[in-house]
């Protein structure tokens, strides 16, 4: 939300990324993700085919101010379903699974942003910045512990190690930029994708 209001975009790979395509992850019925969605009457279809309708909506707040909404759903036909232990978790709630029913909680501005971010990600403009931020910025890490045998800051308190940090990225910048004019490539900040 602070990206979207200060008109920038970002292209970092969502928290569920990696997880999201393993087969646990696909073959969890009692994730939303795994359910389809009805826009019109604003429910979740689950793997049995029931409805999970809007209940309410909760707004809590967070020790920065920030106030979080959640819309929650439930589902009213449990009973009797085959596939109720692989869908309501929490083994540790005191009601007895037989009397449960599935709710879910949806944080929707955050799904919102999730899905767009990595929209973003998969596209050809999304795949070649990640491919250059492990080049350049895990690359620059690298050069800089190895071959500047950067391992430590010499000063101590915030100014001072600010100062030197500006002092390290200079050299570095400067060594770059060096590197670039012997190979004839300035102008160009990004390493083009290479075509199988
Ligand atoms: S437990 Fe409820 S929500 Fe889950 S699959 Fe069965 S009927 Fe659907």
């Amino acid at each position: 939300m602070f990206l979207d209001q200060n008109q920038q975009l970002s292209f970092i790979k969502p928290s569920n990324y990696e997880i999201s395509k393993m087969r646990i992850y696909k073959n969890d019925i009692g994730r939303i993700e795994n359910m389809d969605y009805d826009k019109k009457s604003d429910s979740y279809i689950c793997k049995s085919g029931k409805q999970l309708s809007f209940t309410h909506v909760r707004r809590s707040k967070s020790k920065t101010g920030y106030v979080s909404e959640k819309t929650i759903y439930r589902c009213e036909e449990c009973k009797d379903c085959p596939y109720k232990k692989e869908c309501i978790k929490g083994n540790n709630c005191k009601t007895p699974i037989e009397e449960r029913n599935k709710v879910l909680s949806v944080a929707k501005t955050f799904l919102k942003y999730r899905e767009e971010d990595l929209e973003r990600i998969l596209s050809d403009e999304g795949i070649l910045l990640r491919i250059n931020r492990s080049i350049q910025a895990e690359g620059s890490f690298g050069e800089m512990k190895k071959d500047m045998l950067f391992r430590r800051y010499l000063s101590r308190g915030t100014s001072n190690v600010l100062a030197e940090s500006v002092l390290l990225a200079m050299a570095k910048n400067v060594n770059k930029l060096h590197n670039k004019i012997q190979k004839g490539k300035t102008g160009t900040h990004l390493f083009l994708l290479k075509s199988a």
